[in-house]
């Protein structure tokens, strides 16, 4: 009898978490070790902020356009963000690198994780948590650009979404960017 193979497929690998606790910094860590790994590039409606790169940061579309995605069939999944602009994963991109065998990663909100959920229930959902409470606090608020009204707004949000970590397979704390990048790293499958 020979021991069941390790399952090592690739997979769809999704990084959320509540708002300042930095899975962008992880993301961009992760793209540093690994270049060759495909981070899927998002459609959205808002406008680019200076240094963005159209089909780089984003692939920036009208309404019209996003619109239409959505008509054809062609996100996975898509989600409006802080009530305001909308941002989706086209799905021909993440489908091609899955169909070649390769792993592929998103970075995007919890409606969308929830979404991919649903339709790609063999996704793993990865959550990325401050390591406190406390500390997500004063990530959110030590850059003092935000006003009081917009500051309680984004806490409020950021509670929501600490609440939504039971839904996901697991749970990466942002302790040090280092650390933090290790274990995404292994748990897709890229760990030296
Ligand atoms: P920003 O406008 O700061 O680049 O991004 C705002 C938020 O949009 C982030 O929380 C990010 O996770 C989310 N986001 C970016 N791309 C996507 C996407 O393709 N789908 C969904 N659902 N959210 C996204």
């Amino acid at each position: 009898m020979s021991a069941p193979t390790p399952s090592r497929a690739p997979r769809l690998t999704v990084v959320a978490g509540p708002t300042a606790v930095g899975k962008g910094t992880i993301v961009a860590e992760l793209r540093r070790r690994h270049p060759e790994l495909f981070i899927s590039v998002s459609a959205t409606t808002r406008l680019p902020r200076p240094g963005e790169v159209d089909g780089v940061h984003y692939h920036f579309v009208s309404d019209e356009q996003f619109d239409r995605l959505v008509a054809d069939g062609q996100m996975l999944e898509w989600a409006l963000v802080h009530g305001q602009n909308r941002y989706g994963t086209p799905r021909g991109p993440v489908q091609g690198e899955l169909d070649a065998g390769r792993p592929a990663l998103l970075e995007i909100d919890l409606a969308g994780a929830r979404q991919v959920r649903h339709s790609m229930p063999e996704a793993q959902l990865v959550f990325i948590a401050p390591p406190s409470w406390d500390e997500l606090v004063s990530r959110l608020v030590g850059r003092g650009t935000e006003g009081e009204a917009e500051r309680e707004r984004r806490l409020a949000t950021a509670r929501v979404e600490m609440d939504a970590a039971d839904e996901f397979d697991r749970v990466i704390v942002n302790d040090t960017v280092a650390r933090a990048t290790d274990e995404l790293e292994e748990l897709l499958g890229l760990a030296g």
